[in-house]
C-alpha cells in the first residue's frame, strides 16, 4: 500500500488529524494507496509556509525562478514513464494517452511558463506631461484547485504560471487522482524549489478545498472543476474580494457539414467524443451532422465506435480505459437510462462492461451513441462527462448555430467544413471560448483558454495566465516643462 503525504514547507507530512482517505484503482476497484485527509489545520500550515517563502521567492530574479522551473520540467521528462504509469493507475486512462498527452503536457506547461516569464512585459503610456507605466506584481499566496480528469496536466497548468510570476502556492489536486501530484512534489524538492514556495495539500474538496477557498491569507483562487462547485466557490470568494479564475463544465457541439473531409471528420470525431473515456471538458458531446451525409456518417461512426473495446488501461493496445470512479460510472449510466426515458434510442453501446481477471471490478463502459432526442431535453443540456454522445441531423448553418448555442455552457465547439466563409462566420457566431475548425484539441499554450456563459470566468494560457497571477499597478510620473 502506497502512503501519500502532503508537501508543506518543503517537507512531507501526514494530515494533522492523522486521518487518511482510500485511493482506488478504477481499473480493478481496489484500494492501492492512502492519502492524507487534510483539513483547516493543514491548510493553515501551508499558508503560513507560503507567506514566509513569498518575500524571497517574489524578489528572486525572473532568471533564477526560470532556472528552478526548467529543472523541474527536465525532471518531469526524465521521470515521464513512472509518472505515466502512476497517472494510468490512479485515473484509469489508457497508458498510451498518459504517455502521449498527460505527462508531456505537464512538462510543457512548466517549461512554457518557465521561459514565458522571461519575456513577460508590461505597458507604458507616455504623453507630453506624464509618463504612465504598469508594474505587474505577484499577488502573494494563491490557491490552485484542479480536477481528476487530466490530473497532472491541469495541476501544472495552474501552478506553473503562478510560480513563474513570483507567487507562492497552496494547491489541492482532486482526492480521486492525487498520485502524480504527490510524485510531482518529490520532483519539486529534487529541483531545488525553495521550501514553502509550493505546498500541496491532499484531501476532500469540501474540507481541504473549502479551507483553501475560505482562507483570508490566500489572495486569488484558480479553479478547474464542475460548474456547481465553481458557483459555490464564487459565492465564497467574491465577498472576500479575491481574484478568481474559474474553468468549468462544458456541453460542446461537434458540427459536421456535408462538404467536410469525411474521413478526417469521422476519425477525429471518434477522438472528440471518446478520448479519455469522454472525460475531457473539451470533448464534443453533441454531434450535429448535416442531412446530406447524416446516414452515411452515422453508419460509419457506429462501425468505428463499436470496434472500441474497453480494456486494461495499462496495456499498450488499450484505446479505452476505465471511468474514474464507481459513482461517476453510475452517474454516466444513469444518463443513458434518462436518455431512453426522454425518447432517445441507443444506437451504439450503452452498457457497463465487466472484464475478466484482475479487472473484473473495474469501472468500464461501452462508448455510447444516442439518437432521436430533442435539443432541450436534459441529456442534451446537462454535462455527462463520460463516453456518451448524442447524434442529431441539421439542415442549415442558421439552424445548427441555434442548436449549438442552446445550452447554458459555452466552452468549446468544432466545425467541419471546407467552406471558408461558413467556417469563419459560424465560428464567430458560436457562444464559446474556443472553436476548432477541421481539427480538435490542438492547444497552442500561448492562446487564451476558457469558456463563456456557465463554462467559466476568466482565461488561462499565455499572457492571460501571467496577467491573472499578477496585480497591475499604474505608476504615473509628471514630466514638468522647462
Ligand atoms: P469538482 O467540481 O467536483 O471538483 C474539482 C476540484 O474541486 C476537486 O479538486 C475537488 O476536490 C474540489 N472541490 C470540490 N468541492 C470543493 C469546495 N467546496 N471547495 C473547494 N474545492 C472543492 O469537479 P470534478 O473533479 O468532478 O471534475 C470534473 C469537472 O471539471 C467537469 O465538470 C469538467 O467539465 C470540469 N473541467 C473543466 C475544465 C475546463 O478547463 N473548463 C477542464 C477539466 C475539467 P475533490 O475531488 O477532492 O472532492
Amino acid at each position: 500500500m502506497i502512503s501519500l503525504q502532503n508537501y508543506i514547507n518543503g517537507t512531507f507530512v501526514s494530515a494533522v488529524s492523522g486521518q487518511t482517505i482510500d485511493n482506488v484503482d478504477p481499473s480493478t476497484g481496489k484500494v492501492f494507496s492512502l492519502i492524507p485527509r487534510s483539513e483547516q489545520a493543514d491548510v493553515d500550515a501551508a499558508v503560513t509556509a507560503a507567506e514566509a517563502a513569498f518575500p524571497s521567492w517574489s524578489n528572486l530574479s525572473v532568471e533564477k525562478r526560470s532556472e528552478v522551473l526548467i529543472r523541474l520540467a527536465d525532471l518531469i521528462k526524465s521521470n515521464s514513464e513512472a509518472l505515466a504509469q502512476a497517472e494510468t493507475l490512479d485515473n484509469g486512462k489508457p497508458i498510451s494517452l498518459s504517455r502521449a498527452v498527460d505527462i508531456p503536457r505537464a512538462e510543457a506547461n512548466i517549461r512554457f511558463f518557465a521561459t514565458g516569464i522571461l519575456h513577460f512585459a508590461s505597458e507604458a503610456h507616455p504623453n507630453t506631461e506624464y509618463i504612465n507605466y504598469t508594474l505587474r506584481k505577484p499577488i502573494g499566496v494563491v490557491g490552485c484547485i484542479s480536477p481528476w480528469n487530466l490530473p497532472l496536466y491541469l495541476f501544472t497548468w495552474k501552478i506553473a504560471p503562478a510560480l513563474a510570476a513570483g507567487n507562492c502556492v497552496v494547491a489541492k489536486p482532486s482526492e480521486i487522482t492525487p498520485y502524480t501530484a504527490y510524485l510531482f512534489s518529490k520532483l519539486c524538492a529534487e529541483a531545488g524549489l525553495p521550501a514553502g514556495v509550493l505546498n500541496i495539500v491532499h484531501g476532500y474538496g469540501p474540507e481541504a478545498g473549502e479551507a483553501i477557498v475560505q482562507h483570508n491569507g490566500i489572495k486569488a483562487i484558480s479553479f478547474t472543476g464542475g460548474t456547481a462547485t465553481g458557483a459555490h466557490i464564487a459565492s465564497v470568494v467574491a465577498p472576500k474580494f479575491k481574484k478568481m479564475s474559474l474553468e468549468l463544465g462544458g456541453k460542446n457541439a461537434n458540427i459536421i457539414f456535408n462538404d467536410c473531409d469525411f474521413d478526417e471528420a469521422l476519425s477525429t470525431t471518434v477522438r472528440t467524443s471518446f478520448a479519455n473515456q469522454g472525460q475531457i471538458c473539451l470533448c464534443g458531446s453533441r454531434l450535429y451532422v448535416q442531412s446530406g451525409i447524416y446516414e452515411k456518417f452515422k453508419a460509419a461512426l457506429i462501425e468505428k465506435v463499436s470496434r472500441i473495446v474497453p480494456g486494461n488501461p495499462s496495456e499498450d493496445k488499450t484505446k479505452m480505459g476505465a471511468l474514474v470512479s464507481e459513482p461517476h460510472l453510475n452517474k454516466v449510466l444513469s444518463f443513458v437510462e434518462l436518455a431512453k426515458q426522454e425518447g432517445g434510442t441507443v444506437i451504439c453501446g450503452g452498457e457497463r462492461v465487466v472484464l475478466e481477471g484482475e479487472n473484473a471490478g473495474g469501472y468500464f463502459m461501452q462508448p455510447t451513441i444516442i439518437e432521436g432526442l430533442n435539443a432541450s431535453c436534459r441529456t442534451n443540456q446537462e454535462e455527462i462527462f463520460g463516453p456518451v454522445i448524442t447524434l442529431q441531423p441539421f439542415e442549415t448553418e442558421e439552424e445548427v448555430q441555434v442548436l449549438a448555442n442552446s445550452t447554458k455552457y459555452g466552452l468549446a465547439a468544432s466545425i467541419w467544413t471546407t467552406n471558408v466563409t461558413v467556417a469563419h462566420r459560424l465560428a464567430g457566431n458560436l457562444q464559446t471560448g474556443i472553436v476548432w475548425v477541421n481539427c480538435w484539441l490542438e492547444r497552442d499554450l500561448r492562446t487564451p483558454f476558457g469558456g463563456v456563459k456557465q463554462s467559466g470566468v476568466g482565461r488561462e494560457g499565455g499572457w492571460e495566465a501571467l496577467r491573472f497571477f499578477t496585480e497591475a499597478q499604474n505608476v504615473c510620473i509628471s514630466i514638468p516643462k522647462k
